[in-house]
């Protein structure tokens, strides 16, 4: 059955509502997002209105949070919570703590998310939310006390069963740990459901704290097409999904030879000790100051001659500028949004594969899930049994994803665009409009 929506506003790549100098990386990011979706839904000819539906928010919500500091001072922070699309299922997206976000930023990662849970295949809408604030300015309980009144003010939206959020740049277990509580005291009893990437202890799952990371591995090799002996990387963020995608890349045979936080950038041509690089950035903060390797300014890394180049911290940071002297052949985004469309132009044009961000880094929504369903069924895995999952739905994605894109001749990030935009539209379609 095909429902027509009726054309309310024209399809536009780049709405009226988003200026455009692109004042903030939060527009940046929602621009790209935008047109990456412009150009999915005119390979599949969406009608304006679906089109406008995918291109808009469900549910926004802006939120004031008040934060009583150690010296007694209150400050007040801006939150929010951006649930994208929830037409196959509840809402799936971490939280970011960090300063520039915004709810443009948000927004953009929420449409991300709808797009990689279709691709992947896992019931979930997206989401995302986001604290503008510094997380290491704050002290262990000033971050407690935030998280949990950013929780109160959300608290309509999220649920087992309607928005399920899980850690993301700036947070982590301990913040997973504190929602889940929060949400169980409102409600009266434990709901480990309410968020994933959560301590085992409070049921979280096995192989979630590598997961994001090991997806990117198991992407980035798919995309490599040969041995990985020998060759090398270079990695941009060393958190999360940034240090162990280094590791399970070096445990795969690769030489990554130079990595970054926000602290700087080690570089060691004959490659470095991943395990003993993890360990000094635990103690000392930061990977500078490592000493079996030299400093290198943070922009430098990702123009190193390396064959693969893994962006792992923020958005926009392959641009125009800096795209035509990135010699990697290979970019895996573990970061969401980090290269520009007008970035992504230069790369093809270069040659260069781009594993992109809705693909590769959908390890982490996939072990979500995983955890969420055992949640559910009050049940555990095996670490085992959540690799084989893990590692089926990523390496379906991918082929299906290279698939397309040879088949019609497009990139790999608009064939996995075309996928997701197509498999949301389609839920719409079948759903019909209400009322
Ligand atoms: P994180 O906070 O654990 O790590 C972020 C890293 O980026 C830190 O090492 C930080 O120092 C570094 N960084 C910040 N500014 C930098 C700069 N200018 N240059 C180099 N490094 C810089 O966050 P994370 O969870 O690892 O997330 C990283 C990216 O991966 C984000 O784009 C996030 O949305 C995406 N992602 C995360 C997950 C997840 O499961 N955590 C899943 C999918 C995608």
């Amino acid at each position: 059955m095909t429902v027509m929506v009726p054309s309310m506003t024209p399809a536009l790549a780049r709405p009226a509502s988003i200026p455009s100098d692109l004042t903030t990386p939060g527009l940046q990011a929602l621009d790209s997002a935008l047109r990456q979706l412009h150009h999915a839904a005119e390979h599949l000819g969406l009608d304006d209105g679906l089109r406008t539906m995918l291109a808009t928010p469900r549910r926004s919500l802006t939120v004031s949070v008040p934060l009583r500091r150690e010296n007694g001072q209150m400050d007040v922070v801006q939150g929010f919570r951006v649930q994208h699309n929830i037409s196959r299922g509840p809402a799936k997206g971490g939280i970011r703590f960090h300063p520039a976000t915004d709810i443009h930023e948000v927004t953009a990662l929420a449409m991300w998310m709808t797009w990689k849970c279709a691709l992947v295949g896992i019931p979930y809408g997206g989401a995302k939310g986001g604290v503008a604030v510094d997380p290491t300015a704050l002290t262990s309980r000033e971050l407690e006390r935030l998280t949990r009144r950013y929780v109160n003010e959300i608290l309509p939206l999220i649920g087992p069963e309607k928005d399920i959020p899980a850690p993301d740049v700036g947070t982590d277990e301990q913040t997973m740990a504190w929602i889940m509580d929060t949400y169980s005291v409102n409600t009266g009893y434990s709901v480990p459901g309410v968020v994933t990437g959560k301590p085992m202890t409070l049921g979280g799952s096995l192989g979630r704290a590598g997961a994001t990371s090991r997806g990117v591995q198991i992407a980035a090799l798919a995309a490599l097409g040969r041995s990985p002996e020998g060759v090398t990387v270079a990695v941009q963020g060393f958190g999360k999904v940034g240090a162990l995608a280094a590791q399970y890349l070096s445990d795969a045979g690769c030489v990554v030879v130079a990595v970054s936080d926000a602290s700087g950038a080690v570089h060691a041509p004959g490659g470095l000790d991943v395990a003993a690089l993890r360990v000094h950035a635990e103690e000392s903060g930061g990977v500078l100051g490592y000493p079996h390797a030299d400093a290198m300014a943070h922009d430098d890394l990702l123009e190193l001659d390396v064959d693969m180049l893994v962006p792992a911290a923020l958005e926009n940071v392959i641009t125009a500028a800096n795209a035509p002297r990135v010699r990697a052949r290979l970019v895996v985004e573990g970061a969401n949004g980090p290269t520009t469309p007008e970035a992504d132009e230069i790369l093809a044009d270069a040659g260069t594969t781009v594993v992109p961000d809705i693909l590769a880094n959908a390890g982490g929504v996939i072990v979500s899930y995983l955890e969420w369903v055992q949640n559910m069924q009050a049940y555990s895995w095996s670490a085992g049994e959540v690799e084989l999952k893990l590692r089926d739905l990523m390496e379906g994605a991918y082929g299906e994803v290279r698939s397309l894109a040879g088949e019609r001749g497009l990139s790999l990030r608009q064939a996995a665009h075309v996928i997701g935009v197509d498999r949301v539209a389609e839920a719409h379609r079948v759903r019909g409009l209400y009322p």
